[in-house]
């Protein structure tokens, strides 16, 4: 491991053996196996952000799970000027559906600034994963020596036209395209491969708390507890609907009594989050606590605290927060859009809705009821433990990665 001695490692590092537990031994020992036959390949993983979203959430605990086993996993992040990541920020919300003006400025700004990360980043490795649209570029500054995958988060079921001609050009470069669902496959020549993301049930939004912790917790933000809690926890996003959140649990109030919690951060690469934020302020009373705060304690107690907790998105390629929450058996009320769809089942693990009502509606019955709440939530626990641990997506990843032939084509059919 290049001079590093992670034995000497002062924590506890997480490694696939962590997992036996809740996985079992067989799972373990099979993702051993084809982590031993990747042992010492050189894997880059490039994104736009450290903190403050899913994918940094997922990478933080991937790229470890990934050393730990032996296999060279590295993790960078492209820097930007702020109107860069405005940019992209438009490009984001544009293949979730959005419209875009996508002049000559925007376009030269994406594609110098990514000509300039290039440059600095020596990427020579056996496999190279580019994350979401914005480092998408950097591919055609390359010689490679190996597979370049596209790894796109987003919710691509209603990609605006106009900004996906513009991008398919590079996304034509990379060996293989991974998407979160089938829904999400585009007209394009690489080949596409659909893989959930997954939590890592040991990091600090996820690990056990007790109730002294989540207390002391809750306490440092004065979150009043005397009221069963109504939580979203989520970017400063308009396409997460925190104002849809706060319709519901107005009208919800009517029924049941509660306290909200909105809890968010601002990405760096989330030049729109400030502003949602802002405007949400204006609603804060006593029984809506909105909070924009970088800690994932909080969530952590927030979501295991919780009555019910809510994510109702308008798109979401997959909620790494309806898993988190669901791990921690919360029952959780979801947007039906994207991915949720497929982390909930309606009426057994939790709840979808399609509107303000209805989630009012849901919120009503799942506060006024502690025996649907723990029904639900000992269903949402089993499926994460089933479907959506780190263990999953490493072994995943390995497939995909060991299926990639001499020439970078990937064995299999395309499309499968
Ligand atoms: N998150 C956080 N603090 C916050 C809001 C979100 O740590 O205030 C984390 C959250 O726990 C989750 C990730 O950011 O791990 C958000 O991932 P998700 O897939 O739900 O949404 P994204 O931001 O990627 O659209």
């Amino acid at each position: 491991m290049d001079g590093l001695n992670i034995d000497s490692a002062p924590f506890g590092m997480t490694t696939v053996e962590s997992y036996e537990p809740l996985v079992g031994a067989a799972t373990v020992e099979r993702i051993l196996r084809k982590a031993e036959a990747m042992r010492d390949m050189h894997i880059v993983n490039v994104n736009s952000t450290y903190y403050g979203g899913g994918v940094a959430e997922i990478l933080s605990s991937l790229t470890l799970l990934m050393n730990a086993a032996g296999i060279r996993t590295g993790w960078r992040v492209i820097q930007g000027r702020p109107d860069f990541f405005s940019v992209t920020k438009k490009m984001h919300n544009a293949l979730q559906g959005a419209d875009i003006n996508l002049s000559d400025l925007k376009r030269g700004i994406y594609e110098e600034v990514v000509y300039e990360n290039a440059v600095r980043m020596h990427i020579d490795h056996d496999v190279v994963i580019v994350h979401d649209p914005q480092p998408l570029p950097l591919i055609g500054h390359f010689r490679r020596r190996g597979p370049w995958v596209w790894r796109c988060h987003v919710d691509l079921s209603h990609p605006n036209r106009e900004l996906w001609s513009y991008l398919a050009p590079f996304v034509e470069c990379y060996d293989a395209v991974v998407l979160s669902l089938p829904e999400y496959a585009q007209k394009i020549t690489p080949p596409q491969r659909f893989i959930m993301p997954a939590i890592n049930p040991f990091s600090t939004t996820n690990k056990n708390l007790d109730d002294d912790e989540v207390d002391e917790r809750l306490g440092r933000y004065d979150i009043p507890t005397d009221l069963p809690l109504v939580v979203q926890v989520s970017r400063f996003d308009k396409w997460k609907d925190p104002q849809g959140v706060i319709d519901a649990f107005r009208l919800a109030r009517r029924e049941v009594d509660a306290t909200l919690v909105l809890v968010g951060n601002v990405a760096t690469d989330d030049p729109e989050g400030q502003e949602v934020f802002e405007d949400l302020c204006k609603c804060a009373e006593e029984r809506i606590r909105i909070l924009s705060v970088q800690d994932t304690a909080l969530v952590n107690a927030l979501q295991r605290r919780a009555a019910v907790v809510l994510q109702k998105s308008t798109r979401e390629g997959f909620g790494l927060t309806v898993t988190e929450a669901m791990w921690k058996g919360t029952p959780v009320i979801g947007g039906k859009v994207g991915g949720i769809r497929h982390q909930i089942e309606d009426g057994v693990n939790g709840f979808l809705v399609d509107s303000v009502e209805q989630a009012a509606a849901r919120i009503v019955q799942v506060v006024s009821n502690p025996d649907l709440r723990r029904k639900l939530g000992e269903k949402a626990r089993e499926t994460v433990r089933a479907r959506f641990l780190m263990t999953r997506l490493m072994e995943d990843w390995l497939d995909l990665i060991g299926s990639f032939e001499s020439n970078f084509r990937l064995k299999g059919p395309v499309g499968a």
